[in-house]
């Protein structure tokens, strides 16, 4: 056999299943069932209302059931921009250059697929609900990548007189989908535990709604759509590297789906990709709040009292810039890290920025106040008059401060962050077209007060889980789907560490549709 003929049938192999389909035949002690239905589905944000809907127009009966009180799960409280693409060919060749310079796997199968029924997420969207309207908001997160222009970011227009915003928008047109249109039933405080299986095909699973257990039987699938592990530090410290993580999102997302998938053999990917930028904490609150300075007179120190990046490069990759671990001196000296800023930033706006999504705002109902000065009361933010009565405040370096703090006026008021190259104005393809660019970057104040607050990692969403391959299925370590085991949304996510933004919210539609419809097809087992 010649060197290239071996190879290639290496590589045939490696597609292939390795080894053949387990054969042992454990004894199926068959539950009572206490429901039963073709489609179950885990978790009803909008991976699973978008898998729902799809299951049941392709035929099958369907059962939601969700852990908390309420559906809505991360999707509810997003921003609500989902990401369309205006060419499939192109928004492939662009999306799949976002895995390789971060050593993300990638799958380009399912990459194929996502950007192939991507294509209807418009129409999808528009069938959801009467009346509505969307809008493009934003385009590609990396404009350096060539094709860039095939992605635009999507979310539903607020209706005149409304004040639903985002998430809440998209949420509740899937819910008019699910629950007025189609009258699919929808069991809140039910939380899955573990699927019920026999040999290797899944049958049911158990649930526990309001503190009674059930055995729920599916007939034709069940589909995963739990959301991620964001809230499970556990699973946090074991899958990433960083520390003091907070979160952003829903309080259901725990990785109950992953744990599940585990059992059942599922393989794992994308653990360690994390959509996550830096953030607030405010003291009582469950969740917390992203940074978002509304002046351009700031920058971050490390505990050193030294910047170390350029602030303003992507939002959604904050925690891979402070992920320095220092082994010898036994601590990430950029977790916590910290905002520096004077009055002007103070008055300019809460530094949270005009902030409408995120659990703390849409469902802990906390409001910033306008000059920050709730959260200095609270000390979220510390002043202090001097430049070095702020370093002693925090607990940094006074000489280090002072020196980043004059080699930052200096370098801003010539026109150029020598050190990090963060731009004077913002850059890129935006709503300020034919407008002057918005400054980004400028002196702080001479004189104080000036002002810092602690910024520690605060999670959108985890991408890991479960891998499912482009008809949603979810495969074992060998590649071979599990019998009856589907998955959608960022449960399993398909997306990497580099991660282009609206993309989650896109996916989750993407792949409940995809899923939806396969598992519908699936032979009902009895
Ligand atoms: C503040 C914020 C803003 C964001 N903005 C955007 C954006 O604009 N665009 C974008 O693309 N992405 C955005 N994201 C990310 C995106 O919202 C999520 O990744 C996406 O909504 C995931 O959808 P999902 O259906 O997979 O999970 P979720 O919407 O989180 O739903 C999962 C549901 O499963 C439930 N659940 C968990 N465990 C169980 C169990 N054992 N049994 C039953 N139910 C269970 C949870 O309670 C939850 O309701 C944002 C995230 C946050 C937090």
């Amino acid at each position: 056999m010649s060197k290239r003929s071996f190879l290639r049938g290496a590589v045939l192999a490696a597609a292939a299943p390795l080894v053949p389909a387990a054969a042992s035949a454990k004894s199926f002690s068959e539950p009572k069932w206490d429901r039963e239905t073709d489609v179950v589905v885990l978790g009803y944000g909008g991976a699973g209302a978008a898998a729902a809907i799809s299951a049941h127009d392709a035929g099958a009966s369907v059962v939601i059931f969700e852990k908390l009180a309420e559906g809505g799960g991360n999707t509810a409280v997003s921003s609500g921009g989902v990401m369309i693409p205006n060419n499939e060919e192109r928004a492939f060749q662009y999306l799949a250059k976002t895995y390789s310079f971060a050593n993300s796997e990638i799958d380009e199968e399912q990459l194929r697929a996502f950007v192939k029924e991507s294509m209807k997420t418009k129409e999808f969207l528009l069938s959801l609900a009467p009346d509505q309207k969307v809008y493009v908001y934003g385009y590609a997160g990396f404009q350096n990548i060539p094709e860039q222009d095939a992605i635009e970011k999507w979310r539903f227009r607020t209706p005149k007189g409304q004040k639903t915003r985002g998430g809440d928008m998209l949420f509740n047109n899937y819910r008019y989908a699910v629950e007025t249109v189609r009258k699919i039933p929808v069991v809140y405080n039910a939380r899955g535990l573990e699927l019920i299986r026999e040999n290797d095909e899944v049958k049911g699973v158990w649930v526990e709604i309001e503190g009674r257990r059930e055995a729920v039987k599916a007939r034709r699938a069940v589909i995963l759509a739990t959301g991620g592990y964001e809230f499970d530090q556990t699973m946090l410290s074991n899958y990433t590297m960083g520390k003091d993580f907070h979160q952003l999102g829903a309080p259901g997302n725990t990785g109950d789906g992953v744990r599940m998938a585990q059992a059942a053999g599922a393989d794992l990917w994308h653990m360690n990709a994390l959509s996550c930028p830096l953030g607030l904490v405010v003291p009582g609150l469950k969740t917390a709040f992203q940074i978002n300075m509304l002046a351009a007179s700031w920058f971050y120190v490390d505990q050193d009292g030294k910047r170390f990046g350029n602030e303003k490069a992507d939002n959604h990759t904050g925690v891979y810039t402070v992920n320095v671990l220092d082994p010898i001196k036994h601590r990430y000296p950029r977790i916590p890290c910290y905002v520096i800023f004077d009055e002007k930033a103070r008055q300019r706006g809460p530094i949270v920025g005009g902030a409408t999504s995120g659990w703390a705002i849409n469902r802990e109902g906390y409001r910033w106040s306008r000059d920050n000065s709730a959260e200095i009361e609270k000390g979220v933010i510390v002043s202090a008059p001097t430049i070095e009565a702020l370093a002693k405040k925090i607990g940094v370096p006074e000489e280090n401060l002072r020196a980043t703090l004059e080699v930052w006026n200096k370098d801003i008021a010539a026109g150029e962050d020598k050190a990090f190259g963060r731009p004077i104005q913002k850059k890129g393809k935006s709503s300020f077209e034919g407008r002057e660019a918005p400054l980004i970057s400028a002196p702080l104040d001479a004189n104080g007060p000036y002002y810092a607050a602690k910024l520690v990692p605060t999670l959108l969403n985890t991408q890991g889980g479960p891998r499912r391959n482009q008809l949603g299925q979810v495969l074992d370590p060998f590649r071979r789907p599990i019998a009856r085991l589907y998955s959608a949304g960022e449960l399993g996510s398909m997306w990497g560490h580099i991660y282009q933004g609206a993309c989650n919210n896109a996916e989750a539609c993407v792949f409940g549709r995809i899923a939806g419809r396969t598992a519908a097809a699936e032979k009902p087992w009895g």
